[in-house]
Parts: C-alpha cells; structure tokens; sequence
C-alpha cells in the first residue's frame, strides 16, 4: 500500500519551502524503508529549487544527504534489518547492465540515473521527491550502511559533499607528495580539506573569504590562500597537482588552470550555471588538464563512509528545525554557513 506522509517541498521557483503531504511507495521485495532522521541541505538542492539548470519539475521536495532508521525491509533484503541505521545519497536506482553500471559508476548509467529527487520515479510516475520528509524507500543495494562511530547528523553531507569530493580525490590520485588545492570553502569544500588531507596530501585552500583562510588550519589545510590577492596567488603559480573546484557561481578558472605544475589537473564539481571560459595557453603550457566529475558510485560511495570512518572525519554542521529550511536556504545562498547545514526531521 502507498502512504501518504509529510515533505517539506516548493511548488514553484519563486516560492518558499511549505509543508505538503507526498506519496511514497508500497515495500517492494528488494526495498528498505526509513524513517528519516536528518538530511543535509546541498547547494545542489538550492540550484534546483530555483530551477538554475532549466530542469527542475514542480512540487518539488529537495534532500540527498539523507540518513535514517531502517523500519521495513522487503522479503529479498539481507543486507540491511529493522533498527539499523541507513543513508541515502543522490542515486537511488539506474539500469544495472550497461557499460557504466558494470563499472559501479552508476552515477553516468546510460539508460538514465534514478536520482533521489526531481528524476523520473519508476514505480509511481511523476518524480521522485527527496529527503525533506518523513521517510525514504529504495532498493536495498542503492542504501548505504554508516558505520557505528560516525555522528549521524554530521555523516548526512557525506552522502553528497564526501563523496563528490572523495571520488575526484581518488581518481586523480591524491596522496603522499602531491599538492591539492581546494577552491570553495563551502559544504563541499570544508570536507574536501578533510579528505585530502587524510589520503596524505599537503592541502591548500583558495578562498574569496578571510575568515576562512583563518579557518583552513583547524579544517586540517596546510595553507591558505585569499584569491583575491594577487601575490598570494603567484605564490602558487605552477605548483598545485591536483585542484578541486566546488564554487557554485561563475568564476574565472583560468587563474587556477594557472596555478598546476605539469600534468595537473583542475576538476570542476561547482556546477556554476553558466559556462566557463578556458585561455588556450592556460591548458597547452603545462599540458595541464580541466576535468570534472559527478558525485560517485554506490560501492563508492561505501568505501567513502568506510574511510571517513577510520579517518573520524565527519561535516562540521549547523543543526536547524524544520521551520528554519526556508531561512538555511538564504543563508546558504549568502555563504553564511559553516559549514554545511543539517535539517533535524524530527521537527517536521
Ligand atoms: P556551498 O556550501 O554554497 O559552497 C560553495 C563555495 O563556493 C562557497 O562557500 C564559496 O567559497 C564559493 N563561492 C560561492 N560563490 C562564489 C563566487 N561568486 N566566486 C567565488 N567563489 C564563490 O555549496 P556546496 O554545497 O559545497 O556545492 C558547491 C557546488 O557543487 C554547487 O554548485 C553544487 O551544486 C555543486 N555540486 C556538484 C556535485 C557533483 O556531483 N558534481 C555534487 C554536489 C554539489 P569561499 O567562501 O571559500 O570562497
Ligand atoms: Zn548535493
């Protein structure tokens, strides 16, 4: 039987966040439901309520860092039961067959993602609705386990920002001997310090905000780096391997891709709305690279949590009620918050 229950969603992109009521689907035999405890709120989710891409689909109810209490499990779930602890990120389903998913980057699955909101819903048509909600339901092998000595509330962003920001850092090899900057010091950002600096890498941050440069230390960086000072920037030129990028808004990448040493590479997360402009001779000289990548596979996004867990390394979070998501929205829209925001559904 479908059930109906509460959301947090927006019916347009000029309207704030309103309490609605959303269906949910019947147990499916490979289905886990939960009961949602927290859910950390994505500059992502803030593109898509005001419909930035040209993609969103209202109502919409927003939410992928999602984690919870298992209450049901279908007759096929062995990997999960009642009373565990669950996390939901941003794929919640995809083809399982083609190319992509046979590799576990289920993220790029060439029959179409499922994502956990505004993506086409398979079993109830119309579209997904995400974690601003009482509960959440999807096949077992899409949930992920959060290991025991992880805080729950300060787990839930790593379910986007850990590993949006973890995947790159594997991919392009951060570890021992390599320079990463981080440029953004945002949701994202402030984990990607954590992360990088746990593989082994020396860490430097590039931000637009002074009180950031004078938090990067605390936040495990190396060093620090005001981007709007032009000689602290030619400190850096032509020494920086590896540049994860997660600004939200246009920027000029170009006084980054100038800042890698040889065979460096800039990868760009932010999904500013607009497209960005590359100086030719920014990329030749160097035999530099300009990437990007999209969040991270399911088996991924498991050995994200794993590692995090030996690494105790958690979002520093501001805890907010339900009643306060409209007000978290603008503030994150003015980069007021350190560093990430977590919605305590219990309050809804
Ligand atoms: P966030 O918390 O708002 O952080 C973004 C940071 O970008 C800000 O803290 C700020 O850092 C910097 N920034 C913002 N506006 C800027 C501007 N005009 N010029 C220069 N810097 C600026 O956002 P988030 O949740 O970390 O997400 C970051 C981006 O990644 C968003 O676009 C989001 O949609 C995207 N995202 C992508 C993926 C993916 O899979 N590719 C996954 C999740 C999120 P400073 O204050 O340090 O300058
Ligand atoms: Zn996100």
């Amino acid at each position: 039987m479908t059930k109906q229950v509460q959301a947090l969603g927006t019916v347009d992109a000029t309207q704030p966040l309103k309490i609605m009521k959303i269906t949910r689907r019947e147990l499916q035999p490979d289905d886990v439901e939960m009961d949602i405890l927290y859910c950390g709120i994505c500059h992502s989710d803030l593109h898509q309520i005001k419909n930035d891409f040209g993609a969103a689909h209202f109502p919409m109810v927003p939410g992928h860092e999602i984690v919870g209490r298992v209450t049901a499990v279908g007759s096929n779930v062995t990997n999960f039961k009642v009373g565990d602890s669950a996390a939901v990120g941003c794929i919640v389903d995809s083809c399982g067959h083609c190319p992509a998913c046979e590799r576990d980057l289920q993220q790029f699955c060439e029959e179409g993602t499922t994502l956990s909101f505004n993506s086409p819903d398979k079993h109830l048509g119309g579209m997904t609705f995400g974690g601003f909600s009482k509960t959440y339901a999807c096949k077992s092998d899409y949930m992920l386990h959060v290991p025991d000595s992880l805080d729950l509330a300060a787990s839930a962003p790593l379910l986007c920002a850990g590993i949006t920001v973890y995947s790159p850092l594997k991919h392009w090899q951060a570890g021992p001997g390599k320079v990463v900057g981080i440029l953004g010091i945002g949701g994202l950002g402030h984990v990607a310090i954590k992360i990088a600096k746990a593989m082994g890498s020396k860490v430097v941050v590039f931000t637009t905000s002074q009180a950031k440069v004078e938090d990067a230390k605390r936040l495990g960086a190396d060093d620090a780096v005001l981007s709007s000072d032009a000689d602290q920037m030619a400190a850096y030129a032509s020494k920086v391997d590896l540049i994860i990028d997660t600004v939200s808004a246009p920027h000029d990448i170009n006084e980054y891709l100038r800042l890698l040493a040889i065979d460096g590479t800039v990868v760009l997360v932010g999904l500013p709305p607009k497209p960005l402009e590359i100086g030719a001779f920014n990329v030749v000289k160097g035999r530099r690279s300009f990437a990007g990548s999209n969040i991270g596979g399911i088996a991924e996004t498991q050995e994200m949590l794993d590692f995090c867990a030996e690494h105790n390394i958690t979002a520093d979070i501001e805890m907010v009620n339900a009643d306060q998501v409209n007000e978290a929205f603008e503030r994150l829209e003015k980069g007021d918050v350190k560093y990430r925001f977590v919605v305590d559904m219990s309050t809804l």
